[in-house]
């Protein structure tokens, strides 16, 4: 099988996994958007991926994501692109200027950088909040204990499109503990949107409430390893 083949033939079964999770708990299989997450993959996964039928893509890096996604952009505008890995402020603009969602707000510099930009630019990419669910100090994302003040802010003092929240539970902990906090946060701040699950766990996200699943390995295959 080709590269281009095997993307395709997982995507489908990715897709048929995500149906069948959403089925199980009387959930619609059209809530549940999959992000392909091409980070570390070649410009021709990406391609191969939209060749069949793929639309929405999760980048980490700003300048990775510019390299592969801002001319393939410009000819297919049908793509929408999240960015799912920490930002920095200064990366504030660039990334207002190509990403169609940000998952990763999760403080109030970040915040006030990303409303100056949005109004600098012009254009409003929706804002997830990541909610930092295992409280790690290694990991980005508001604790949940300020996510509803921060919620609010977000929303009230910098007029921020806050749409939803993000989390990347712990590796060694059951990642629906998690999916559930998130979801209990969501609901009590009537937020619609919930970005979890990857690879090892979406089919646990949707059965929780997942409307965005974050796939990568799934989709693409092992990622080559970063150079540098
Ligand atoms: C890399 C990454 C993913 C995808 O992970 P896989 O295990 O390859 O599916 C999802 N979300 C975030 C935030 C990531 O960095």
């Amino acid at each position: 099988m080709t590269a281009q083949a095997a993307i395709a033939e997982n995507l489908h079964q990715v897709g048929r996994t995500i149906t069948a999770a959403a089925e199980a708990v009387t959930r619609s299989p059209t809530e549940i958007t999959l992000v392909a997450v091409s980070k570390m993959q070649p410009a021709e996964a990406v391609e191969a991926a939209l060749a069949a039928g793929q639309c929405v893509f999760g980048e980490n890096r700003v300048q990775e994501a510019q390299a592969k996604f801002t001319e393939l952009k410009r000819r297919n505008p049908q793509i929408e692109l999240h960015l799912i890995g920490p930002l920095q402020t200064n990366k504030a603009e660039e990334a207002v200027a190509l990403f169609d969602v940000i998952e990763v707000l999760d403080r109030p510099k970040l915040a006030a950088a990303l409303a100056k930009a949005m109004g600098k630019i012009g254009r409003r990419p929706r804002c997830y909040i990541q909610v930092n669910t295992g409280e790690e100090p290694q990991k980005a994302g508001v604790v949940p204990g300020e996510a509803d003040a921060f919620i609010a802010a977000c929303r009230e003092d910098y007029g921020l499109p806050v749409e939803g929240l993000m989390c990347i539970p712990p590796h060694d902990e059951e990642p629906a503990l998690h999916f559930a906090l998130l979801r209990d946060i969501a609901a009590r701040n009537g937020l619609k949107v919930l970005s979890m699950g990857m690879s090892g766990d979406f089919e646990t996200a949707v059965r929780l409430g997942a409307t965005h699943v974050r796939v990568g390995t799934a989709i693409f295959g092992a990622r080559p390893p970063r150079e540098g």
